[in-house]
């Protein structure tokens, strides 16, 4: 079997890729190589705890692409609150050219409308299994997963912060660890969240809450007291969270299991060699206290798929190159801003606390630059 791009990954990045290859070029013949078989089961009165939140730009490609997630399970953001530890910068719908700032979506509802809408698409076609090995002979890969040998002309790589495809083709990556997890779990809030996002700066971790429908919230705690915080009772746990938060939503009930995600920051130096490109988090990993991973993932799947798209899947070099260049600047400015963000908050100095509340207090009272900013991460 041969096919024009063989995907490895069919996470969000990899399957809103061949969605949008597909919308734009409906004569390429893909296939999705994924390890899981995936499952959209679920029990409709509870929330995902991996979710997402989505910028208003991605969410629109997303529509335009035919994916209707469901919305009534979809929390919005209409302002954000974000608090150092002595001062405050305020974030509103108002201040952008969108009617909210950003959607909290859960990972299964996404991805299950994004395969809802690829199986209109006889052309891209499924495979579950473990790819184990490629090899480029010929000017053709040859894959071979689970109980299939199939061939291709691209190899896109949507395989994770791990990628195999990354290690089988030696691309050179710089990873920076956080020493921290991201402690995901969803509460339900005594007092009512108003679609207002928060997160808290502490001393040595970062605590976001995202709203979910029906007063609920899901929260990100980048922290490295992940042992502790999962070992906890549930009450303990609820308090531990109240507590840093001050309270802001009153009593917590605790509604899924936490889990936890290591944070670290991979730096690939270049997307492309000869004709395996990196996407996603193949490609980059950043610091989630700012919620751009997946939307920096999504980013490159738009611009490749255009590319491919326009050029019948026969991309020439310097096409390759710019798109390369391109996609390096985005990731990069997103990733030293979270890492930057991070170590500023991360830093106990006297000096440094004053500079940065200063500096935060200031963005809030400067119109401009907080318009700047938010429009800034609309569009990503
Ligand atoms: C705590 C936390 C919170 C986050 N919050 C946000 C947020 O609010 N907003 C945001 O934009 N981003 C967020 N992110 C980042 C986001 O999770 C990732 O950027 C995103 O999931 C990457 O998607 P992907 O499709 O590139 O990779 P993945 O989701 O990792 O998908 C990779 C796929 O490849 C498959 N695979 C791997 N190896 C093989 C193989 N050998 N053969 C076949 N298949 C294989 C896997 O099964 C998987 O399905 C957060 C991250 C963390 C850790």
């Amino acid at each position: 079997m041969s096919y024009d791009i063989a995907i490895i990954g069919g996470g969000l990045v990899g399957a809103g890729f061949a969605l949008a290859t597909v919308k734009e070029n409906p004569k390429l013949k893909l296939i999705i190589l994924e390890q899981y078989t995936p499952n959209f089961d679920y029990d409709d009165t509870t929330y995902d705890n991996r979710v997402y939140a989505i910028s208003p730009n991605n969410f629109n490609k997303l529509s335009k692409y035919g994916v209707k997630v469901e919305n009534i399970r979809a929390g919005i953001i209409n302002q954000m609150s974000v608090f150092g530890t002595n001062s405050k910068i305020e974030f509103d719908r108002k201040d952008c050219n969108n009617k909210y700032l950003a959607k909290i979506i859960e990972s299964r509802n996404l991805l299950a409308a994004i395969y809802s809408e690829l199986s209109n698409y006889p052309q891209v076609e499924f495979h579950y299994g473990t790819v184990e090995n490629i090899v480029f002979i010929s000017e053709q890969f040859i894959i071979q997963s689970k109980d299939i040998t199939i061939q291709a002309n691209w190899l896109i790589a949507s395989d994770g912060a791990n990628s195999f495809v990354r290690r089988q083709f030696n691309f050179e990556m710089e990873e920076i660890p956080y020493y921290q997890s991201g402690v995901v779990a969803n509460f339900r809030c005594e007092k009512s969240h108003s679609s207002i996002a928060y997160q808290w700066f502490l001393d040595e971790s970062v605590l976001a809450y995202l709203p979910l429908p029906d007063n609920q919230i899901s929260i990100v705690w980048s922290t490295d007291r992940v042992n502790e915080l999962l070992n906890m009772t549930k009450e303990q746990f609820c308090n531990e969270v109240m507590i840093a938060s001050g309270s802001k939503l009153g009593k917590l009930e605790l509604i899924t299991s936490p889990a936890a995600f290591p944070l670290k920051m991979n730096l690939v130096n270049s997307f492309v060699k000869d004709r395996v490109i990196l996407i996603g988090d193949s490609a980059h990993t950043i610091h989630p206290l700012a919620g751009q991973g997946v939307n920096l993932g999504f980013g490159d799947a738009w611009e490749l798929a255009l590319l491919m798209a326009k050029t019948n899947a026969k991309v020439d070099n310097a096409d390759l190159q710019r798109f390369n260049a391109r996609r390096l600047l985005e990731v990069r400015k997103m990733q030293m801003t979270c890492h930057t963000l991070h170590r500023l908050f991360h830093n106990r100095n006297f000096l440094v606390d004053k500079i940065r509340n200063f500096g935060l207090n200031m963005v809030n009272n400067l119109g401009i630059v907080k318009k700047m900013l938010i429009n800034t991460a609309s569009n990503y």
